[in-house]
């Protein structure tokens, strides 16, 4: 059974934001664009491990991307931890394409790709680091502990796969052999916890996830002012819509919708904090009513807290 899914990345719906909302010809868009590339493309190959997973025995658990904090301050992410009352088996999932070499002696990783040979962290040492992360977290909260075992995942099956080291062979496979190797845990880990002792400790792993929130301003040097408010037409992007009688049309190509300005209450929260007022809605969409811009908010089905006058509305 799932029991926590896999989230789109904050991240990635900010840079959709910013895609959207910068000006046309903006010099950061380009950066933007290659950054959301590589982020698409690892959804893309933790995804694609997902759905090899599904092919597990009901008896195991999956908590998809998962991060965590020490009491420390250190934070730490899993691809995909696969849990039982017998063992946890902690992966690092890795999208690339060509050949992937891990070199013995200097536990170098790097890929080759067009003849072009590159270095990257090696995922073995980073699953290797999460497994000893999670032991601690988990011990920092008293809770039941089981083995953990970690593997790194290469998400695509055309993916070459070398090292001159024959153990790395056992660390690092394709996604397709995962349900064979979990197998090869169930003869190995015979001694289980208790249920309940088992429901808490996932419980908890899954209460502590904490996601990751960036400010994208900073990241990419950029002024609040440099993004465009008002509605953006779902048909031909342009920005902005102007509303009559509960209708948005654009001014440039004529189509009209009920809901578009619902996405760009969205940008707002993703681009602005993760709070938005009356007012700033208000100077967001470019309408003058406090009561018809409380009526969309609240059909958004966004929570609200503080008095009506000064309500924050946020997920
Ligand atoms: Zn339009």
């Amino acid at each position: 059974m799932i029991l926590k899914e896999r989230d789109i990345p904050f991240r990635i719906m900010q840079n959709d934001a910013l895609l959207r909302r910068l000006p046309e010809g903006h010099p950061e868009i380009q950066a933007i664009m290659d950054d959301q590339a590589k982020r698409k493309a690892g959804l893309r190959g933790e995804q694609n491990v997902s759905y090899h997973l599904t092919f597990l025995p009901d008896k195991y658990d999956i908590i998809h991307d998962i991060r965590l904090k020490t009491k420390y301050g250190q934070t730490f992410q899993i691809d995909s931890l696969v849990v039982s009352p017998y063992f946890f088996l902690s992966l690092e999932t890795k999208n690339m394409i060509g050949t992937l070499y891990f070199e013995k002696y200097s536990k170098q990783f790097t890929r080759t790709i067009n003849e072009v040979e590159e270095g990257f962290p090696n995922p073995i040492i980073q699953a290797e680091r999460h497994q000893i992360q999670l032991k601690k977290w988990i011990l920092e909260r008293k809770l039941p502990i089981l083995p953990i075992e970690c593997y790194a995942v290469i998400s695509n099956p055309a993916t070459l796969i070398k090292s001159n080291e024959e153990k790395i062979y056992q660390k690092v496979f394709h996604a397709e052999h995962l349900p064979s190797k979990v197998k090869t845990f169930e003869d190995q880990y015979k001694q289980s916890i208790c249920e309940k002792d088992y429901k808490r400790l996932t419980k908890t792993i899954i209460k502590g996830h904490t996601p990751l929130k960036q400010d994208v301003f900073e990241i990419y040097n950029l002024q609040k002012s440099e993004i465009r408010d008002g509605v953006q037409c779902p048909k031909c992007h342009s920005i902005p819509m102007s509303y009559h009688f509960g209708t948005w049309e654009c001014l440039k190509c004529h189509s009209s919708s009920k809901t578009a300005y619902k996405k760009a209450v969205e940008d707002y929260l993703y681009l602005f904090g993760e709070t938005i007022t009356n007012q700033q809605c208000r100077n967001f969409l470019h309408l003058p009513s406090r009561h018809v811009v409380r009526e969309l908010l609240l059909r958004m089905k966004l929570k609200q807290s503080g008095k009506t006058k000064n309500a924050n509305y946020h997920w």
